[in-house]
């Protein structure tokens, strides 16, 4: 007779779980259809019917270090012909969400990011945070256009002020993804040894970075959501969230190089070339497309959420606070911009300072929220790749 194991299931996780859209896992009857449905699960040691079990069973360590429920790009084809209705396609999201605040720290922000109770405090943090700097140092300025003869978001508020708060919110969250990713990693790789599933058990940093191209390119081309059937136009959707953030983070790291680097050429803030910058720019023509497409697909992922079929997918908290969030920023970004070309100074202001409350919400929550997991699949498909998850599946073939 085998080792007995005694289970302990964790009922603070169903519970959780069921909170985050998995409220249905129980009625799952193990037939095993989501599994052969799934068109990205491996013939061996296939997802997401053993998930099913697991998490029924509350078995949350297995579920957190397992690899397999961020291969799952919740496409819904599995929750669509799931005879239960037992939507496996949400309970592996809420997984996901789940371990995202598992290996967040402090703790108590993260719990704070996924309850709806303290979005209001949340979002009012920066606010507060921005008036009281704005005051004491004197880098907020209400009425620029006054003293200048023109609108500038950056005399409103500036440049020096936006980098004292942004360059260490990012750092932050840099900091909490680096502590999160690197327990994450230890735990998938112990959990994919133990349970057989890679082809190599060593875990050397180095060469785990060496298959970022392979796998970087595999995101970028959305090769993965072009395999979902039900699913499939969620691909053009997502790329245009994808490409508008990859835009504008390159729109805005030119901008600070530019900014600083001119500062530094001419000795002074005045003669160095910061916004507002011209229309013809190349740059603002990159930051203007970014800024519709994050507008769009933010649109369209509304659209989405709003009309789908509730037996397929279910929307938790989390779904919707990334898209306020996403939809916030695009409205926020470019409202401030047209309001500005239009010349009206107060409504621009008010809704550039607006939109910094939602960039500072996008850094500092970022390792907290639905939207890490960006960060999180990239690491664990970087981390089936460089563990050789597929041969190992076609050698137990
Ligand atoms: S989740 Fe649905 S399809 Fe998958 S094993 Fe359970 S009942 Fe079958
Ligand atoms: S949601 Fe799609 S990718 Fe995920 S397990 Fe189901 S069928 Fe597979």
């Amino acid at each position: 007779m085998g080792d007995r194991k005694l289970l302990e299931p964790d009922v603070q996780f169903i519970q959780t779980l069921g909170e985050r859209g998995a409220d249905t896992l129980k009625k799952c009857y193990q037939c095993a259809t989501c599994s052969v449905v799934c068109p990205i699960s491996p013939d061996n040691k296939p997802f997401p019917r053993k998930e099913m079990i697991a998490a029924s069973w509350g078995l949350s360590d297995k579920l957190v270090t397992n690899v397999d429920v961020w291969l799952c790009h919740q496409c819904g084809d599995c929750s669509a012909k799931c005879p239960r209705g037992a939507r496996p396609g949400d309970v592996l999201g809420s997984v996901r969400s789940y371990a995202i605040q598992k290996y967040a720290r402090p703790q108590w922000l993260a719990r704070a990011v996924n309850d709806p109770k303290k979005l209001p405090i949340l979002f009012a943090f920066p606010a507060v945070l921005f008036v009281v700097l704005g005051l004491i140092t004197g880098l907020m300025d209400f009425t620029p256009e006054l003293r200048h003869g023109h609108i500038s978001h950056g005399m409103f508020f500036s440049s020096w002020l936006v980098d004292m708060i942004f360059v260490p919110s990012m750092t932050f969250a840099l900091v909490v993804f680096a502590m999160g990713l690197k327990n994450f990693i230890t735990d998938m790789h112990e959990a994919a040894v133990a349970e057989g599933k890679v082809a190599r058990t060593d875990l050397n940093w180095l060469d785990l970075i060496k298959a970022a191209p392979k796998v970087i390119l595999t995101i970028l081309r959305h090769d993965k959501f072009s395999e979902c059937g039900e699913n499939k136009e969620r691909a053009t959707t997502h790329m245009m969230v994808l490409f508008g953030f990859i835009g504008l983070f390159i729109v805005t790291g030119v901008f600070f190089v530019v900014l600083y680097g001119s500062m530094a050429w001419f000795g002074s803030y005045e003669l160095a070339w910061h916004s507002p910058y011209s229309q013809l720019n190349p740059v603002k023509w990159l930051a203007n497309v970014a800024g519709i497409a994050l507008l769009v697909g933010a649109l369209v992922m509304l659209k989405n959420r709003l009309f789908k079929d509730e037996k397929v997918a279910k929307s938790s908290y989390q779904d919707w606070a990334l898209i306020g969030l996403v939809l916030g920023l695009a409205v926020t970004g470019l409202g401030a911009e047209v309001s500005r070309l239009i010349g009206a100074a107060t409504v621009t202001y008010v809704v550039y300072f607006v939109h910094l409350m939602f960039v500072f919400c996008l850094f500092v929550y970022l390792p907290f929220s639905k939207l890490a997991h960006l960060v999180y699949r990239t690491v664990a498909m970087l981390y089936a790749e460089y563990a050789g998850r597929e041969e190992a599946l076609k050698k137990a073939a």
